[in-house]
């Protein structure tokens, strides 16, 4: 597995006794991005935020590191950010630096299927919007942290379709794929990636039969197309259980399992992310 290298910006130095360390000189679109703030002086922070594109995002609680999502709507260029809290004693802190974006090298993605499954009547219109609106409420959610372990991947198989792809259902660019899909073939049991919290367990329209666990701290992981859920809404469960068997239901061209995280509302690359929070964030 590739080991991230740590990159720190000295910039700081000449007024914030803080110094900003990152995984990356640079972030990508659709994924995560780390920052572990120091303060020179060893002293804790009661409070950390960053200001990236005009959103404001928290720091991992109890802590003085950022997984920053860097959505997959993100323009390339070179960004300003402004990190900012406090120090246990009540002083203020705010240190700016810059941050490069550049665009992941996402591949486009040609699908045929049926009409029926591209043009919608107004009573799906309806539930699409209604999911849609339930998923984000969810998503918005800042819980505490329900995780001490490292994420694991919800099946050991080959990828199919890779995170990012810009897709186009009959020749029209609908979405872009806001998951991983693992190949699994109708009655695959499918693990959850850490321990947490289940939010959604129920048949969705484009998903299909849909896990959604909250990690805690903005975290969740999503589980689609399922053939059967083993799990229920407010259920904790452990990492490793099971929590569906796999299926084709939903809007797909042929069974598999498609994994994703959503981090503090941006549905990013899963695979990275679980490699930068193995490596980094859970010890
Ligand atoms: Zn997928």
């Amino acid at each position: 597995m590739k080991k991230f290298l740590l990159f720190i910006f000295f910039s700081s130095l000449l007024f914030a006794k803080i110094n900003i360390i990152t995984h990356q000189k640079f972030a990508v679109n659709g994924q995560a991005f780390y920052i572990k703030v120091v303060d020179e002086d060893n002293q804790s922070f009661k409070t950390l935020k960053v200001k990236f594109n005009n959103r404001t995002y928290k720091s991992l609680q109890n802590s003085s590191q950022i997984v920053l999502p860097i959505s997959y709507y993100t323009k390339k260029g070179r960004y300003l950010l402004s990190i900012y809290g406090s120090y246990m004693d009540g002083k203020k802190f705010k240190k700016k630096f810059y941050l490069k974006v550049k665009y992941g090298n996402y591949k486009k993605e040609i699908l045929r299927v049926s009409k029926k499954k591209t043009s919608f009547g107004s009573k799906s219109l309806k539930r699409i919007r209604k999911e849609s609106k339930e998923a984000k409420k969810i998503y918005a959610k800042f819980s505490s942290k329900k995780y001490n372990k490292k994420f694991i991947y919800p099946l050991n198989s080959k990828i199919t379709s890779q995170y990012g792809n810009r897709r186009l259902f009959n020749g029209k660019l609908k979405s872009y794929h806001s998951g991983t899909d693992f190949r699994a073939k109708v009655g695959t049991p499918i693990k959850a990636s850490n321990d947490g919290v289940i939010k959604i367990a129920k048949h969705r329209f484009f998903a299909g039969g849909s896990v959604v666990i909250d990690h805690g701290e903005g975290i969740f992981t999503v589980y689609y197309h399922l053939s059967g859920i083993k799990v229920k809404v407010g259920q904790a469960v452990k990492r490793g259980e099971i929590v569906g068997i796999s299926g084709k239901s939903g809007r797909v061209t042929g069974p598999h399992l498609h994994f994703g995280v959503v981090l503090q509302t941006s549905s990013i690359e899963a695979l990275e992310f679980i490699k930068l929070m193995n490596d980094f964030v859970i010890k």
